[in-house]
């Protein structure tokens, strides 16, 4: 139950009292974006307000203008900042001013702890923006009356410790909320209306209401995406973007279009070189903001954009939609799905665009945003622009200690695929490294062949949904026969020397008995013609799907037995020699069992599935007993 009683004091919730514990104990350089956050919460309280009165509600004070205004008392070092936006009521202000709505919360003033420089530019992020008031504040006092007619005003003060005090607001105020606040002697230059106005300018220019600081309207450049595109300077767009994303840095693409037909809408759009660090607290933080005839509907409209460009920051206003719209059913409207496919194609050309003028930048844009753009597998309408636009490591473009290992696309990739080639091969693997020396990839290195890399597991799923590409077929490695690749000449002499004929002739009874021995721990055991230095290699049976796609599947269901697969063994390896020599004169000797389990084992564990190493260590310990006793018999003598 709400108490009414006047001047009961509160407590803060825990983590807002540790917020402002570090607040007012940090010592900040860019205190003034303070100013800032309260602009930004006053605009939303005023956009709220024309969202409500908009889909019909009644205000109280319907005739007062919709403004922010800011007066000073450089005497007593006071600020006051009043909007006439949808205020709150009594029960409000304790729900929103009070408490950290997001989950995570302990995490993230962890890491402003730990970043205290950073601190000022994060807190306006994860929505504490109110709270940034105690970097200049010794005492705030707010005052607020709610939308709703008849509702009584509400009084609030708190000088940022452990407490704030709630009281009855004055008798007679009009609707809107009413900041005043107290500077720290050290903060008395925000007391200072020039200061204030170069504040404004700096961070609050685009906002949507009239601020005025005395007499004068300091904000000039409301709604700049309404403006012709060729009035707008290089300039004013970065600042647009600071004033929208709060990053200083200026973004990557800049894509400003107005659009008639099928519906009319102005976009204004930004890709930031650099993903938004919540460090990792609103994983689901995108989307536009939108608004109707220059009205703020919603922040973050998901349904603007499809999820893999969630990087995408800005905003889209349309005049085809009423103000009267819901948010609840925004997500079902026609209009916003026809301007949802017009931007999506629009943002997918300027990158295509960026590919092809400046594959560099493309590449460092593919490097941070990358991960959520391969989202987009599952996108068929867009499928030919993704296969475009997505990239890979590849086994043809290694790193140099300079620089990182370079992107493909595949486009490149089939420009320098070889005459007959068919397939645009790719593996999974943990890391470049393990790819680089993966059994699988012996035949592609011998022969020249081209293997994407692909180290992500989402990239199995890119694969799958993308499938060809031009004339050709995408496929993973492991799964090639390699009597496919028959046409392409080998680039390394063979140095053992050929099978001989009776050699030959054991060589299919060797592989029975290896399969014999094995038993159920694999499907089947074949002389491999795709190794070329490794005694063994695992592959998948066939109709199974790509050694990477199963391993995401067995993670997926928590499966931890190891994989039965194909068994391919190297005659040409010397183990493989020497086995076939015991084979052909001691079928049965135990020795046989030991080392076939051993290629078995050698083979799971390099495609990380080795779950128990005892028994293969405890098999190598004693073969290196064995062979150091020979070894030392050897030399000793
Ligand atoms: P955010 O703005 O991201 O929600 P803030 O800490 O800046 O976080 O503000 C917390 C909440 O306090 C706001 O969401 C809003 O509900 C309320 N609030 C703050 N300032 C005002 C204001 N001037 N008028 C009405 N409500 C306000
Ligand atoms: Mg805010």
């Amino acid at each position: 139950m709400p108490d009414t009683k006047p001047g009961t004091p509160h407590e803060f919730k825990a983590e807002i009292r540790q917020l402002l514990d570090i607040i007012t104990h940090s010592i900040y350089t860019n205190r003034e974006i303070f100013l800032r956050e309260l602009i930004s919460n006053a605009s939303d309280a005023l956009d709220k307000l024309r969202f409500e009165t908009g889909r019909g509600a009644t205000a109280a004070n319907p005739d007062l203008p919709l403004e922010i205004r800011i007066s000073t008392d450089k005497d007593a070092g006071i600020l006051t900042i009043a909007d006439t936006g949808l205020g709150m009521t009594r029960d409000e202000l304790i729900e929103n001013i009070g408490t950290i709505a997001k989950s995570g919360s302990a995490e993230f003033l962890k890491n402003l702890a730990d970043n205290k420089d950073a601190a000022p530019g994060i807190i306006g992020r994860f929505g504490v923006g109110f709270y940034s008031v105690f970097m200049v504040a010794k005492k705030v006092v707010l005052t607020t009356k709610s939308l709703i007619p008849d509702q009584p005003a509400v009084h609030w003060k708190s000088d940022g410790s452990g407490s704030y005090d709630l009281a009855d607001g004055p008798e007679g105020l009009s609707r809107g909320t009413i900041l005043e606040i107290h500077l720290k002697d050290e903060a008395k230059e925000f007391a200072d209306p020039e200061r204030l106005k170069a504040i404004i300018r700096k961070h609050s220019n685009f906002i949507s209401f009239p601020i005025f600081v005395g007499q004068d309207k300091v904000n000039t450049v409301p709604a700049l995406w309404r403006e012709s595109k060729f009035s707008i300077t290089p300039e004013q767009y970065k600042e647009f973007h600071e004033f929208l994303t709060f990053d200083s840095e200026e973004p990557l693409l800049t894509i400003h279009v107005a659009v008639d037909a099928p519906v009319q809408f102005t976009a204004l759009l930004f890709i930031p070189k650099k993903p938004m660090d919540l460090f990792g607290m609103r994983p689901d933080a995108r989307g536009l903001d939108l608004y109707v005839r220059r009205v703020l509907i919603q922040h973050e409209t998901k349904d603007l954009l499809p999820e893999f460009l969630g990087f995408v920051r800005g905003v889209v206003d349309t005049e085809d939609l009423p103000l009267n719209l819901s948010r609840e059913t925004l997500q079902e409207n026609l209009v916003l799905r026809k301007i949802q496919s017009t931007i999506t194609k629009q943002v997918l050309e300027r990158l295509q665009k960026l590919a092809k003028d400046d594959p560099d930048a493309y590449a460092a844009f593919w490097r941070e945003h990358g991960r959520v753009m391969k989202l987009g597998y599952g996108d068929y309408i867009h499928r030919e622009a993704f296969a475009e636009l997505v990239r890979f490591e590849s086994s043809a473009l290694a790193p140099t200690p300079e620089a990182p290992a370079p992107l493909t696309s595949l486009a490149d990739y089939v420009t320098r695929a070889k005459s007959g080639q068919k397939h645009i091969h790719y593996l999974s693997g943990p890391s470049r490294a393990a790819l680089d020396l993966s059994p699988n990839l012996e035949i592609f290195r011998d022969k020249g062949l081209e293997v994407l890399y692909l180290l992500e597991p989402i990239d199995e799923f890119v694969m799958e949904s993308v499938r060809s590409y031009k004339d050709f077929t995408l496929a993973p490695a492991d799964k090639i026969d390699p009597a496919d690749l028959a046409a392409f000449e080998s680039t390394v002499a063979a140095d053992t020397p050929p099978l001989s004929p009776e050699q030959q002739a054991a060589l299919p009874s060797l592989a029975a008995a290896v399969k014999n021995l094995l038993g159920d721990r694999i499907t089947d055991v074949r002389v491999s013609t795709r190794l070329r230095k490794s005694p063994s290699c695992l592959v998948s049976p066939d109709g199974d799907p790509s050694a990477g796609m199963q391993k995401i599947m067995r993670m997926l269901a928590k499966d931890e037995t190891p994989p039965r697969k194909v068994l391919e063994i190297n005659a040409d390896h010397p183990l493989l020699r020497n086995l076939l020599r015991i084979h052909q004169t001691r079928p049965d000797d135990p020795f046989l069992a030991t080392a076939a389990n051993q290629l078995l084992d050698a083979a799971l564990l390099l495609d990380g599935y080795l779950a128990d190493p005892h028994q293969m260590v405890d098999r190598v310990t004693t073969l290196l007993t064995d062979a150091s006793g020979w070894y030392a018999d050897l030399k000793n003598t």
